[in-house]
């Protein structure tokens, strides 16, 4: 079988509730354009039934291209699998597995593509999250963009149609604390976003607990930026420029104004604190650096592919 035009790559983790309308939505769409496609569909080690429905759907149509994590590796690594895989000659286009990221606009990206751009992004007009998390997104993509060195769009997520060319790139990238729509937007090549309303999950639970939400959010800022240590060098010159200014009016207190200088107990314990504070908030924007270089030097694989079902045949690796 010659290679397929694009690869659509979809990773999933507990998603037997959202599969059966997604293998009917994906399915539809490749029926209905003339643009050869394979689904490569990416289980993160779910514990539930996905597995299995995946086995059914590969077996029966060879267009569906799956490949199986030996554990749960998280979204980021799981996509990152699905991408390695994909035999797609023009595009890759990486989707969410719960259908929050229409598959059906391959049509308008493609067109984009043709015309000459790289990496279509799609950028969430509206979201359908609680007050809260939408607000958390809204600043956490506000304050990204003031620190980091890229010019990472607001508001954009994975879901974006991508070329070969930039997928061979970004799969030679071999960081660990991967955070995909930055690397995607550091390869550069030409960009367009694609504006979209982002609709609720097919069926079931959100996957990503609020824990690996900050994980992720801590790597679009700490892997793409130096200015957190950069704040700490600023915040230890001024400490010190405000010593000497304090040191200097005691000073002058005493010896031009002769007044007594008697320093109160309140006074120290709230320079105490507050300069143990200032220090372990150092030392733990410092640690996210060590960590991830600790994680990295380790050189370990990204992921670990068990087996995979391609072209209808079970493959172990
Ligand atoms: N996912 C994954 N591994 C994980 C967590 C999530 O592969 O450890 C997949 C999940 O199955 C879904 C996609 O990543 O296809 C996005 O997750 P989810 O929809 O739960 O995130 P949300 O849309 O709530 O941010
Ligand atoms: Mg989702």
């Amino acid at each position: 079988m010659s290679n397929p035009q694009v690869s659509i790559v979809a990773p999933l983790y507990n998603e037997e509730e959202s599969f059966g309308i997604l293998v009917d939505r994906l399915t539809k769409l490749m029926d209905s354009t003339s643009l050869s496609i394979e689904i490569v569909l990416v289980n993160d080690g779910s514990k539930d039934k996905t597995e299995e429905l995946m086995r059914v759907i590969a077996l029966r149509d060879k267009r569906f291209h799956c490949v199986f994590l030996s554990r749960n590796f998280g979204h980021q690594l799981a996509l990152s699998a699905g991408m390695a895989a994909a035999r797609g000659t023009e595009a890759i286009m990486c989707i969410d597995g719960d259908l929050q990221d229409p598959p059906e606009l391959l049509g308008e990206f493609y067109k984009l593509y043709q015309q000459g751009y790289d990496v279509i992004y799609a950028v969430r007009k509206n979201r359908k999250e609680g007050w809260l998390l939408k607000a958390m997104f809204h600043y956490y993509y506000r304050i990204q963009k003031k620190l980091v060195n890229i010019d990472i769009a607001l508001d954009s997520g994975d879901f974006a149609l991508l070329s070969r060319s930039v997928v061979n790139v970004m799969n030679q990238l071999p960081e660990e604390s991967r955070y995909l729509r930055g690397l995607r937007s550091w390869v550069g090549f030409k960009q367009i976003g694609y504006e979209y309303d982002r609709p609720e999950r097919a069926a079931g639970e959100t996957k990503y607990p609020i824990s690996k939400r900050i994980k992720i959010a801590l790597n679009g800022i700490f892997n793409f930026s130096e200015l957190p240590i950069r704040l700490i060098t600023n915040l230890g010159i001024a400490t010190v420029a405000i010593a000497l200014i304090y040191f200097v009016y005691t000073l002058i207190k005493k010896f031009v104004l002769g007044v007594e200088v008697a320093e109160g107990f309140t006074g120290l314990m709230f320079t105490i604190i507050l300069f143990s504070g200032v220090q372990l908030l150092s030392l733990g924007i410092i640690g996210e650096y060590v960590s991830r270089i600790f994680f990295q030097v380790k050189g370990r694989p990204l992921f670990i592919v068990k087996e995979k079902i391609v072209d209808g045949q079970l493959i172990k690796e």
